[in-house]
């Protein structure tokens, strides 16, 4: 790897995870690691659980459900060796996804639009030392900015990449873009899910991240036999919607290009007609939705209609991840569209 690297782009190897970062709040783990680390902590098991956290350093549970399970095994020791890499710790002490120089680190992964960035080549060091570990399973911690119920994601459909996703949740969402995420790099080594556990902070979040570790870790092999199909609800990520770049948005009302509903992240994992409204146009009422594919070859529909100012979907479509947070709207996107599928991949409606 590049020497010329800081210590902040370099990734750091730890074995065993020391005692004192069990009671370390995500904002100070600057102070006590030299850069993103991963941490390689033994279990009876040899082959090893893959966990990263913060890779969005405003997102908190991945850390506190971590520190949460190594507590509970100190003295027993784990039942599945763990590899833990902590991800972006200077964006986590000033609690904000991204710090503006950075690249995502959840969009960096081998994949990524960004190759020749520092975090990109951070990222494939990673999975290069992971993958060397001949790892059981990949688990990406999450949290979202807007109102969801928790939930997988997977870029796999194959039997154990969904058997992951339900040991999490009934809903799983498949999707191929946004490209350079975790779990599309891991995907081809090890069964591999991203999770996302609701709000930062939330203690139910954190419950249900930990018994997720928990049933993870405890796993001996992935069950031979399919999951009954009535035991997942699988959609697809169809479409991901973005503000044009400098368009202002309100969601109280007052006057903004995009003046959205108040309760917009409110529809997200709900059934929308045609019809729905998500908001009107303010200003000079020019400015539309960028609507991209989210998976390529998908065509680029139009999901919107704008007559007399209204913005209203033109077709069925589930959302997720819309968000009433400006910094994640600029930074990625204000959510994503959704359809039913079946386990083949196919459009159910
Ligand atoms: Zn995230």
């Amino acid at each position: 790897m590049d020497l010329d690297l800081p210590d902040r782009l370099q990734l750091h190897k730890s074995e065993g995870f020391p005692t004192h970062l069990l009671e370390m709040p995500p904002q100070d783990l600057w102070r006590h690691l030299p850069g993103p680390t991963l941490f390689h902590i033994d279990g009876h098991r040899a082959s090893p659980l893959f966990v990263s956290v913060l890779l969005h350093g405003n997102e908190s549970t991945g850390w506190s459900a971590v520190r949460a399970t190594l507590a509970r095994y100190t003295t027993r020791g784990l039942p599945r060796s763990l590899l833990l890499f902590v991800g972006n710790i200077e964006a986590a002490r000033r609690n904000v996804r991204t710090l503006p120089d950075q690249t995502d680190y959840n969009r960096s992964w081998p994949g990524t639009l960004y190759g020749s960035m520092p975090e990109a080549l951070l990222m494939t060091d990673v999975v290069a030392c992971v993958a060397a570990h001949k790892p059981f399973a990949s688990i990406d911690i999450h949290n979202n900015t807007g109102w969801n119920p928790h939930y997988a994601c997977l870029n796999r459909l194959d039997e154990p990449y969904l058997y992951l996703a339900r040991l999490f949740s009934r809903t799983a969402v498949y999707f191929e873009r946004p490209l350079g995420v975790q779990s599309a790099a891991m995907a081809p080594i090890c069964p591999a899910v991203t999770v996302e556990c609701g709000l930062a902070g939330g203690a139910e979040g954190i419950a249900h991240a930990v018994e997720y570790l928990e049933a993870a870790l405890s796993l001996d092999h992935f069950p031979e036999h399919p999951l009954p199909d009535g035991d997942i609800d699988l959609l697809q990520t169809r479409a991901i919607i973005k503000v044009p770049d400098g368009a202002t948005v309100s969601f109280d009302g007052t006057d903004a290009e995009f003046r959205f509903r108040p309760d917009l992240d409110r529809l997200n994992f709900s059934e929308l007609e045609p019809g729905t409204a998500l908001g009107r146009l303010g200003g000079s009422a020019s400015r539309r939705l960028v609507v991209d594919p989210g998976a390529p070859g998908l065509p680029s529909s139009d999901y919107f209609s704008y007559d007399n100012g209204e913005i209203r979907l033109t077709r069925r479509a589930i959302p997720s991840m819309l968000t009433k947070d400006e910094r994640a709207i600029r930074l990625d996107c204000l959510g994503y569209l959704m359809h039913r599928i079946d386990r083949s991949g196919t459009l159910k409606d």
